[in-house]
């Protein structure tokens, strides 16, 4: 292939624990497609974002953190969390969640795939019986932090929480769900909502989403309460195509959704700032583990399939496809799988495979 011969800057931010083994094994593959398809990866590592350099700095990251990373075109990310020994709240707010915040990547978006060789909890299903897409909304919400507490320890104590919802939060993230659908060539959009529950804001989603929605006459649409949706995704998943969540719905899809196809160690996540202003983040779904960290042992197959959605996302579209399909060919070959999935290769082999199978 003559290739696309564009160059690409990475920052590539490791964090902790199982992180630090999944990262070159995402990379290995990155460099096995740059070769195969033509384009360049040039990488800049980071080590904060994690533990040992909260312990030596008593931060999360440093201060000009924007500058050294926001002028890359992605952010490659592993984990971060050590919850012995620092909590999840200081950890992930002074990282994942800054960055998130301040790139404006208000589009999380989670692929729920069942891979050949991958047993669902669902029976009966097999692979290419589940494939859809979820889109949550990343920056506002139910997620504000618009309310208060009066009456303190009194027995007229109460406690208010707002969800915040703006004409330009929802429309952009509607509108992400349908181009990617599109883009994707899926037929269906489903929105997930909950307004015979609540009165206001989310009628208002609805109507943004019905708004939204004929624009793309080309994509079918519907909708259900998230009460009914998470039923829906368990007892007939190959119903859905494209899902779009508000913050807290898509937090509680995005957890059922990797729960029915399996495996965390594969599922992997995209933030995203559709406009490009800044850079977005690929991670796979999963913690830094600690509990298996330091063995080698690691599935690398959701930071190598988050590889591949960066791919995507940059501009590398058959480089991206070829990556999923190395990794459904990978999967298929039952020595090559971690021991998450029944098998004995270890962190390298499996990432090695994939590499591999690009040719
Ligand atoms: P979070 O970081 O969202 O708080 P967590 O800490 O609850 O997540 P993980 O760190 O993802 O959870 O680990 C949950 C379990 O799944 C652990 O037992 C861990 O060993 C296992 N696990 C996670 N990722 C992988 C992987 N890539 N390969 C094999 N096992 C994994
Ligand atoms: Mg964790």
């Amino acid at each position: 292939t003559a290739g696309t011969n564009r160059v690409y800057r990475l920052a590539v931010i490791p964090g902790d624990g199982i992180g630090k083994e999944v990262v070159p094994e995402g990379l290995r593959v990155l460099e096995a497609a740059a070769r195969r398809y033509g384009f360049r990866i040039e990488t800049d590592q980071f080590d904060f974002a994690s533990y040992d350099y909260y312990a030596s700095h008593g931060r999360m990251m440093p201060e000009d953190w924007k500058d050294r990373i926001g002028g890359h075109d992605a952010v490659f990310f592993g984990a971060v969390g050590w919850p012995d020994k620092i909590p999840d709240h200081v950890s992930l707010w002074g990282s994942l969640v800054a960055m998130r915040r301040e790139f404006d990547q208000y589009a999380n978006v989670r692929p729920v795939r069942l891979m050949p060789g991958v047993a669902s909890p669902l029976a009966g299903r097999k692979h290419g019986d589940i494939d859809y897409v979820i889109v949550r909304e990343n920056t506002e919400g139910e997620y504000s932090s618009v309310g208060g507490r009066m009456f303190a320890g009194t027995d007229r104590e109460f406690v208010v929480q707002e969800t915040v919802m703006t004409r330009i939060g929802v429309d952009r993230i509607m509108r992400y769900a349908f181009e990617l659908a599109r883009k994707q060539g899926r037929r269906r959009v489903t929105s997930a909502t909950k307004s015979n529950g609540i009165s206001i804001s989310m009628p208002y989603w609805d109507e943004r989403f019905r708004e939204m929605a004929r624009n793309y006459p080309d994509i079918e649409t519907d909708s259900f309460h998230i009460d009914i949706l998470c039923a829906h995704l368990v007892q007939r998943p190959d119903h859905f195509d494209v899902i779009v969540a508000s913050n807290l719905f898509g937090d509680i899809l995005s957890d059922l959704g990797p729960a029915c196809t399996g495996t965390i160690g594969i599922a992997p996540a995209g933030n995203i700032d559709p406009e490009r202003r800044y850079p977005s983040l690929f991670e796979p779904v999963h913690g830094s583990a600690p509990d298996i960290a330091g063995q080698g042992i690691a599935n690398p197959i959701g930071q190598i399939w988050a590889a591949s959605m960066m791919l995507e996302h940059l501009g590398e579209s058959e480089a991206a496809t070829a990556v999923e399909a190395a990794i459904e060919r990978v999967l298929s070959e039952p020595s090559l799988r971690t021991c998450d999935l029944g098998g004995r290769a270890d962190t390298a082999t499996c990432g090695k495979a994939v590499a591999d199978a690009l040719g």
